[in-house]
């Protein structure tokens, strides 16, 4: 049986006790993260989360990228979110290769560019990224200047948060 195949079973169970059906479209903390996909970051139980306390946005690196942009000015603009939180993390595989190698590994592999993604936004530097990303927020003028914009890296061995202050 495949992973898919699992889950859909798992699904069958979940469906049995299922108790969310009241929760509201806003998240009751008013609160929004971005956190990179990796799954040793458990965001729920890493900031002790209930279901429907935040909205999450998840993607390779916990990257401010248009699309992330697209869902904080939802959450901040219709769904009342007030604060927003950046969680980079140690040991994270972006930090692992460089955008031009990998670009060109994918091109000669299938013996084709392509327009997209034109970018990886691999990086280097977990401080600066989580800063940068900040800034991404912070200067984007449809992100009103009252909403707070927090970054931090977790550590994959401690499970501690650290604030990164610009
Ligand atoms: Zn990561």
């Amino acid at each position: 049986m495949g992973a898919i195949d699992e889950v859909l079973k798992a699904n069958l169970n979940y469906v049995q006790n299922f108790s969310g059906q009241d929760l509201p479209l806003e998240p009751a903390r008013h609160l929004a993260v971005v956190a990179c996909m990796d799954y040793r970051i458990n965001i729920e139980h890493v900031l002790g989360l209930k279901n429907g306390d935040a909205n999450i946005i998840r993607n390779a690196g916990g990257l401010v990228t248009d699309d992330a942009l697209r869902s904080l000015l939802v959450s901040t603009h219709m769904l009342g979110v007030e604060e927003i939180m950046i969680i980079n993390h140690t040991e994270c595989g972006m930090l692992k290769f460089k955008d031009e190698d990998l670009l060109s590994r994918l091109q000669r592999n299938s013996g084709t560019a392509t327009v997209s993604p034109a970018a990886f936004y691999a990086f280097s530097n977990l401080e600066e990224n989580v800063l940068n990303q900040m800034q991404r927020v912070k200067s984007h003028p449809w992100i009103a200047s009252g909403i707070t914009v927090r970054g931090f890296i977790y550590d994959v061995k401690s499970g501690r948060l650290t604030e990164i202050r610009g």
